[in-house]
């Protein structure tokens, strides 16, 4: 049987996000000023990188943002709990008539990335729409030379998009798929256009269009030199010490006994592990954590709930207190070898937002 009265609200959690609004809408507010005259959207898919729809789409419609995009359906519901239902789209586009069927019944635009989708989107019944045109990613989006399809022909498109593959490195596929989203410009009908995600923002005018659709920079992240004197750190993960443990020499520590205590030392246990996206990439000293300057590395593998630290640098420090994850996007992902986008949306629903 299940618990009846409802179940009562959980005691605060051991592990948290303390994620810094007025540095999301610092960020916003500074790649809307790069964007110069074009206006400046928020990607919010996967949660908005893993912060949290609840905590990122509030922060951003406060500084000024009116226009937000998803990747699936299903997390339309979320944004439209904050955002009129003509200020979102979904980038994945309607992929079925249930897709389709949704879009018209909240009035949230699809980007229709195909010939297919668009038959699909008309079929329904159409009405506004963006359209995602492919200049050379070869991931989503409606090839060049099928722009002059009749089905294209009768969409009602808001915006045309193209996607850079590769904003952040000096490539010249950058300038070819500035030229072929030119291209498009003069061949489709439609209100306004759009290219550029947070690296291509840095690329200058050229690349902005009418509307720029910055994900990562918003949260912190800094893919290319160019952001970084404009971009602030968002999101910084904090853990409870639940328990300190003294170690002997020769003691080991974790799973596999990687790490074996060559004198005696202080180690603390904090409540988080690979489940909350805390890969065992970190483990053996790769990462670490801070209590205020002081640096206290991961001893032995990452568990699943689990990570170990030493605590030499800190002799002060309880059970029960907190410490910061070391989590600087740029320097996190040097360390890691993953992303900055992973390093983001790896965050586990266990943080309290
Ligand atoms: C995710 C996404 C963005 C945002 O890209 P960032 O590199 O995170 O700034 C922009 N446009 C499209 C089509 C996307 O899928």
């Amino acid at each position: 049987m299940p618990h009846t009265p409802p179940v009562p609200d959980s005691p605060p959690a051991a592990l948290r996000l303390r994620i810094d609004r007025d540095a999301l809408a610092a960020n916003w507010r500074a790649l809307d000023q790069l964007s110069g005259t074009a206006a400046t959207a928020a990607a919010v898919k996967a949660d908005a990188y893993g912060l949290g729809v609840d905590v990122a789409v509030p922060a951003l419609l406060e500084a000024g943002c009116r226009e937000f995009f998803v990747a699936h359906w299903n997390e339309v519901g979320a944004v439209l709990r904050y955002v009129a239902p003509e200020q979102v789209a979904v980038l994945h586009g309607p992929l079925t008539p249930a897709d389709a069927a949704y879009a018209r019944l909240t009035g949230v635009r699809p980007v229709v990335n195909s010939l297919a989708q668009a038959r699909l989107w008309l079929e329904a019944g159409g009405g506004r729409c963006d359209l995602m045109v492919d200049t050379g990613i070869n991931r989503l989006g409606l090839p060049l030379a099928e722009l002059g399809d009749a089905a294209v022909g009768r969409l009602e498109i808001d915006v045309l998009h193209s996607h850079l593959a590769s904003a952040e490195d000096d490539t010249s596929l950058n300038g070819m798929q500035l030229q072929r989203w030119n291209a498009a410009r003069q061949q489709v009908q439609h209100r306004r256009a759009s290219l550029a995600n947070s690296a291509g923002i840095a690329l200058g005018e050229a690349y902005h269009g009418d509307l720029t659709r910055p994900g990562l920079s918003l949260y912190g992240g800094v893919p290319c030199a160019a952001l970084a004197a404009y971009i602030r750190q968002v999101v910084w993960p904090e853990a409870v010490v639940m328990q300190v443990r003294q170690l002997d020499a020769g003691e080991s520590v974790g799973y596999n006994a990687t790490f074996v205590a060559p004198a005696p030392m202080r180690i603390g246990v904090i409540a988080l592990g690979y489940a909350d996206g805390y890969l065992r990439c970190w483990s053996g000293g790769r990462g670490a954590v801070r209590s205020g300057e002081r640096r206290l590395p991961v001893l032995g593998r990452v568990s699943m709930d689990m990570t170990v630290i030493d605590l030499a640098a800190a002799p002060e420090l309880q059970e029960g207190d907190w410490v910061t994850v070391d989590y600087v996007l740029p320097d996190a992902a040097a360390a890691s070898g993953l992303s900055q986008y992973e390093l983001l949306t790896l965050l586990g629903r266990r943080f309290a937002r």
